[in-house]
């Protein structure tokens, strides 16, 4: 069947700000070029909808719009929301997805896939969305409908970043700056390849724990916080006082990396992703021992700094790198740990 409506979105590496979009801080991702396409045709033989992914290559026939539970989850519910929005009844389309986007490795192909379908939505029913629009509907779709999802960081940087510039926002106000990136360097993202071990409720432990510590010290959000004190130390459990500390510090750094960006200092910056990943790995707790061990492997043969991106447990880092040492990054870490994947 001919694609009638084709929408694409992108995925995107986090470069500092890890965990801090739900706990209303700053963050720093960067558009990367790796995308998913949705290709939207009429198909008048079914009655609802049907769906087929190359990453899954079985094709779903969907005969009522409701959760199921699984990925197909993603263009239902942006069927739903945008069919809801518009007052439109969404029938008789068949969406093809094809990916160049490893999926669930950090690299936010949840919102890609989501925002592909609903840009394709948008373009075969003629709606104009603004960005905002699309932003806030993609966000709605995968914590509201799906039911997973983090703050606004993921939607933001696919609709409104690029690949030349990290997009530095505040995750409470939505003001954002788009940075150029370093020039002779390149941020290397490195799958470690094993199943990402996140759950839903390993997660949603790290927010309740959140919501706890900022209860205990009258606040909105952790980030609020800029130094933790040795009355808040008092009040709060040992588990929350770790994710705290993680918080806190994590969007401190995330402004002095732009700086160092600004500045031209990939040295510096560098070294605030490595501590970023050793408070991820140690305060936060969601680190592995292959990611772990990337991130030192990846330290020693060169990068300047290195660390977990995405929501952790598992999946890729990316690693700071000069160009020109790309290559042999690449062989020495293939050397001592063959499974890795570079994106
Ligand atoms: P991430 O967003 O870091 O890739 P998530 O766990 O948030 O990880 O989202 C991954 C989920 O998104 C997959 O388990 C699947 O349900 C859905 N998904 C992503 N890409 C595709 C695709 N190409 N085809 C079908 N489903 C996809
Ligand atoms: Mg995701």
């Amino acid at each position: 069947m001919k694609a009638i409506s084709v929408g694409e979105g992108y995925g995107r590496v986090n470069l500092i700000g890890e965990h801090l979009d739900y706990n209303g801080g700053c963050v720093l991702p960067l558009q990367i070029k790796n995308s998913i396409i949705c290709e939207l045709s009429e198909n008048p033989e079914i009655e609802c909808i049907s769906i087929v992914s190359d990453k899954y290559h079985k094709k779903l026939s969907i005969e009522k719009l409701e959760k199921r539970g699984d990925w197909a989850d993603f263009i239902i519910g942006s069927c739903l929301f945008f069919g809801k929005k518009y007052s439109i009844v969404i029938k008789k389309l068949s969406f093809n997805i094809r990916s160049h986007l490893p999926l669930g490795i950090g690299l936010s192909s949840s919102a890609a896939i989501t925002i592909s379908t609903l840009k394709a939505l948008g373009n075969y029913y003629k709606k104009d969305m603004s960005d905002d629009e699309l932003i806030n509907l993609a966000y709605d779709i995968e914590n509201n409908f799906v039911g997973v999802g983090g703050g606004i960081m993921d939607q933001f940087v696919s609709v409104l970043g690029n690949q030349n510039q990290a997009l530095f926002l505040n995750t409470l106000n939505r003001s954002y700056e788009l940075i150029d990136i370093f020039e002779d360097y390149n941020f290397l993202i490195i799958d470690s390849n094993t199943e990402r071990i996140l759950s839903n409720s390993e997660f949603n432990q790290k927010k309740e724990l959140c919501l706890s510590a900022s209860k205990k010290m009258n606040l909105n959000n952790l980030c609020e916080k800029e130094i933790i004190s040795k009355e808040d130390i008092e009040i709060l459990s040992d588990e929350e006082f770790k994710v705290c500390k993680h918080v806190v510090e994590e969007n401190i750094r995330v402004k002095k990396a732009v700086q160092f960006l600004k500045d031209d200092n990939p040295d510096e910056f560098g070294k605030l992703m490595t501590e970023s990943h050793l408070s991820l790995s140690k305060y936060y707790g969601v680190s592995t021992n292959e990611l772990n061990k990337l991130v030192s492997l990846s330290n020693s043969f060169g990068a300047l700094g290195s660390k977990l991106t995405g929501a952790g447990f598992g999946g890729a880092v990316v690693t700071l790198v000069k160009n020109d040492k790309v290559e042999e990054l690449k062989k020495l870490i293939l050397e001592n740990y063959n499974k890795a994947k570079f994106v």
